[in-house]
């Protein structure tokens, strides 16, 4: 078993050789920041994850919170981590020095965050939660409540949630039937029932912050009646200090395939006393509130999803170099030692399949936390505006890809382990369990694919898209080694081939043909989508690779190069052209799915 999360090498290479995250220094807000800085920070969320969080990480899941005598009983390490995350500054990384923060880049921000998912995605998940309900105070909330909860969030007094789902309204929050009465007191009085809210319940800390979708009586149907409130589960005086409980109770645990540790529960609303209920911002705009979070929610999820594939890999290739099994087709003498499997081409694929995912998704996903960094900081508006965009459009892609293929990785790193995979003294099966969450929550992925293809392509007159090609055309003509430019030629050319069979879904769309059937395969559309993206992002990689490649002085370095282009190769000439299957499906507008009926089954 290994004890490596991610490979510093590989961070190191995204970061500083790719991305080129040292050009953010110059920065306004980033001023007193460095390489050093950055790399401290680093260092310290990798030991910090390794020695805090990776020890319990099985003994969390094999032994799950139990709700005994009115309380939920938890591991007492998950606190001890808990608090060392919130110790270390952690949960407020990101926020301006007089919030008590750090004031550090999303792209160093969310490196720090992947080894904490890595090693234990159960623990990790209170912490991200408290920073994702902060965020929504901090954005939204008016200036007495920043000033009654943020400071006891951020500092890790309180946890927070994100209480969105119902029982009968998961993917359609149009549905939703929590009701909010407004009060002569300035509060509402909320009624009703949630289920599935991670961290709903725990035992660590003094309280918790939820913030609730729900709609005020008298309110507009649909997506436009939905209000967000922040419902304490201790009522609190003006300095946040908690004092009564507020009628908000745990209904029940539910007990998960994965991600064990973090408490999932069903959570009554205004049943068994009054449920006071803070309005964040306007009436009726909750969901949008929501939903302007939700870039960098979905993008965290597609960031756990890459790297707990790619703690898997790093565990079943240390146990290929290991393994002695078997001995090479040529090898006839049967007294010949044993190979390690590594050594066999099929480990090899399966190796080499997670390498191509993990450090793909990864790539992936940080450059949409540089898109967030361009966003917020780059000193030119126009920049600023086109990050902006980019990141809208690939949101449902760096969601969906990761938490597609994430998993897959986890399935092969079992496969690699053989029986040993398969049984629960070893620690692949609990990656694949873990990270099995992710094509589900925060937007089922057939969901993400209904927004790119419903919604996000055809934003802006495609003003999204197109800069996105731009930025690929960038990195097709960087590419100057023989194999880069095969690569360059072939990302070019099914790239050609998408546009057009966008453009033909588009003219269907817009021609007021039916939406059901243009949408029905938006899967493959997100497919199609999703393997061009990684594999520009393995382009983008080559390229860089084949650079350094030319002047490494170490084997270790040549080594690493290497490895890069190869993965690179793995891409191109493995994963690419599965989306022909795709652009057929799409191109034909297959009615397959779409015209078969229920009672057919
Ligand atoms: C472990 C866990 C933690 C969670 N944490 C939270 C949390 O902290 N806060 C919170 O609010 N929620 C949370 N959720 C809820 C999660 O976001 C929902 O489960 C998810 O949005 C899907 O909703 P659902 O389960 O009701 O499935 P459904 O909406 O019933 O979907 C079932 C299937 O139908 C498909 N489907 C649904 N509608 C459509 C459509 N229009 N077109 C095509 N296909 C469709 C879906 O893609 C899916 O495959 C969590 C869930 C889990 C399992």
């Amino acid at each position: 078993m290994t004890d490596t999360l991610i490979d510093r090498r590989d961070l190191a290479f995204q970061l500083y050789e790719v991305l080129d995250t040292e050009s953010l220094i110059p920065r306004d807000r980033f001023s007193e920041h460095n390489k050093d800085t950055f790399d401290a920070v680093i260092e310290t969320a990798d030991k910090m994850a390794r020695e805090e969080f990776a020890t319990h990480n099985s003994a969390a899941d094999k032994d799950e919170p139990r709700f005994e005598d009115g309380q939920v009983k938890m591991l007492p390490q998950v606190k001890k981590a808990f608090d060392a995350y919130s110790e270390a500054g952690f949960i407020a990384g990101r926020y301006d020095y007089e919030l008590g923060g750090m004031q550090l880049p999303e792209s160093v921000m969310a490196a720090c965050n992947g080894f904490f998912t890595a090693a234990n995605p159960g623990t990790a998940g209170y912490p991200f939660l408290t920073t994702a309900a902060a965020n929504l105070i901090r954005i939204f909330g008016n200036g007495q409540q920043q000033a009654t909860f943020l400071p006891h969030m951020l500092t890790g007094r309180f946890t927070g949630t994100m209480a969105l789902t119902e029982p009968h309204a998961g993917s359609s929050l149009a549905d939703i039937r929590t009701s909010a009465t407004p009060t002569e007191d300035g509060h509402y009085l909320i009624k009703g029932a949630k289920i599935y809210i991670s961290g709903g319940e725990q035992s660590l800390t003094e309280n918790i912050v939820h913030m609730v979708l729900a709609k005020i009586k008298g309110a507009p149907a649909g997506v436009k009646g939905i209000s967000l409130f922040i419902v304490p589960k201790f009522r609190v005086d003006a300095e946040g200090n908690p004092e009564e409980r507020n009628g908000v109770s745990l209904a029940g645990l539910i007990h998960k395939m994965g991600y064990r540790g973090t408490t999932s529960t069903a959570l009554s609303f205004g049943d068994d006393a009054p449920c006071h209920g803070y309005l964040v911002g306007e009436p009726h705009q909750g969901l949008k509130y929501m939903f302007q979070m939700m870039n960098e929610a979905r993008l965290g999820v597609g960031f756990g999803a890459a790297v707990i594939g790619y703690r898997g890999y790093m565990h079943s290739l240390e146990y290929a170099k290991d393994r002695l099994q078997g001995r090479k087709p040529s090898e006839k003498n049967p007294d010949s030692p044993q190979v390690p499997i590594i050594e066999h081409a099929d480990v090899r694929r399966m190796l080499l399949a997670q390498k191509a995912y993990s450090e793909g998704g990864l790539a992936l996903c940080l450059y949409g936390a540089r898109l967030v960094d361009d966003q917020n900081t780059h000193p030119d508006e126009q920049k600023r505006v086109e990050a902006g965009k980019l990141l809208d459009l690939l949101t449902p892609v760096m969601k969906a890809w990761p938490s597609e293929y994430g998993p897959k990785a986890n399935d092969l790193a079992i496969q690699v382990y053989g029986g040993a995979g398969y049984t629960r003294e070893y620690p692949v099966e609990q990656c694949w369990r873990d990270n099995r969450l992710n094509p589900i929550h925060e937007g089922t992925n057939g969901i993400q694919a209904l927004d790119l293809l419903g919604r996000k392509i055809w934003q802006d007159q495609s003003h999204g898209l197109q800069l996105l090609m731009q930025e690929m055309q960038v990195d097709l003509e960087a590419a100057t080694t023989e194999r880069c430019q095969q690569w360059a030629l072939s990302l070019s050319e099914t790239l050609q081939q998408a546009v057009k069979v966008t453009q033909s879904l588009g003219k269907s769309l817009m021609g007021g043909n039916n939406p059901d059937a243009v949408l029905a395969n938006a899967s493959c559309y997100l497919h199609l989508f999703g393997h061009i993206t990684v594999a520009w992002m393995w382009l983008r990689q080559a390229n860089v690779a084949a650079k350094a490649l030319e002047s490494a002085s170490s084997n270790e370095e040549r080594n690493f190069y290497n490895g890069k282009l190869q993965a690179a190769q793995y891409f191109f000439h493995w994963e690419l052209p599965t989306v022909a299957q795709d652009l057929v499906l799409l191109r034909n507008q297959d009615d397959t799915c779409l015209n078969m009926q229920a009672d057919w089954f």
